[in-house]
């Protein structure tokens, strides 16, 4: 099994990353943020009470969220590996993962962060916020998403520190330049 987490603030590029990284190395690609919309758009209890948290920027409850996870991850039994987009976004889900992957007799292999300086985040976000109608992406929701990146999300780098598994990567350039640099990481696995 190969188990990756794509990190990085709001606007990095984990989710286009992600996709094409879940198609060459056949890993199912699992975006929390993904699963949460889905919820909130078929109103479930889950969707109904991320919503809240999701439209100001903030987090979704840890148990919330974890639960979520191992549901997902249960329906997919087969997978080749994961590669884990918006998850882990606090130390305490990093270490429910470590210890669940551990159970199943796995682990995170890398920890692949997207580095963009905060400007060009805050450029990309609203450029997407005129192609996609995401409710998170006014100015002052996504304000708020990089401040809570840096305050709750930013320490799971230093968790993954700890383990040797902290790959920092250039965001910025062209989406295939971006892949070469991740895959250049995986490579070495
Ligand atoms: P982005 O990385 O652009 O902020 P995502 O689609 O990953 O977008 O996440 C959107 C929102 O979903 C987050 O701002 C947060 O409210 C919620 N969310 C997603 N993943 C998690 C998580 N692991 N823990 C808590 N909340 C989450």
């Amino acid at each position: 099994m190969l188990n990756i987490v794509l990190f990085g603030p709001p606007g990095a590029g984990k989710g286009t990353q992600a996709k094409i990284l879940a198609d060459r190395y056949h890993l199912y690609h699992l975006s929390t943020g993904d699963v949460l919309r889905s919820e909130m758009s078929a109103g479930t209890p889950l969707g109904k009470k991320a919503r809240g948290y999701v439209e100001k920027g903030e987090l979704v409850p840890d148990e919330d969220v974890t639960e979520m996870l191992v549901c997902v991850m249960d329906k997919h039994p087969d997978a080749g590996g994961f590669i884990f987009d918006g998850f882990p976004r606090t130390t305490q889900q990093a270490k429910f993962l470590r210890k669940m992957l551990l159970e199943k007799g796995t682990e995170i292999h890398d920890l692949i962060v997207l580095d963009v300086e905060e400007k060009e985040l805050v450029r990309r976000l609203l450029n997407r916020a005129k192609l996609e109608s995401r409710a998170d992406d006014t100015r002052e929701v996504i304000e708020n998403r990089i401040r809570v990146y840096k305050e709750q999300t930013a320490p799971v780098i230093d968790y993954y520190s700890q383990f040797g598994k902290y790959h920092p990567i250039n965001g910025i350039g062209t989406v295939e330049e971006v892949h070469n640099r991740i895959a250049a990481v995986i490579s070495q696995q």
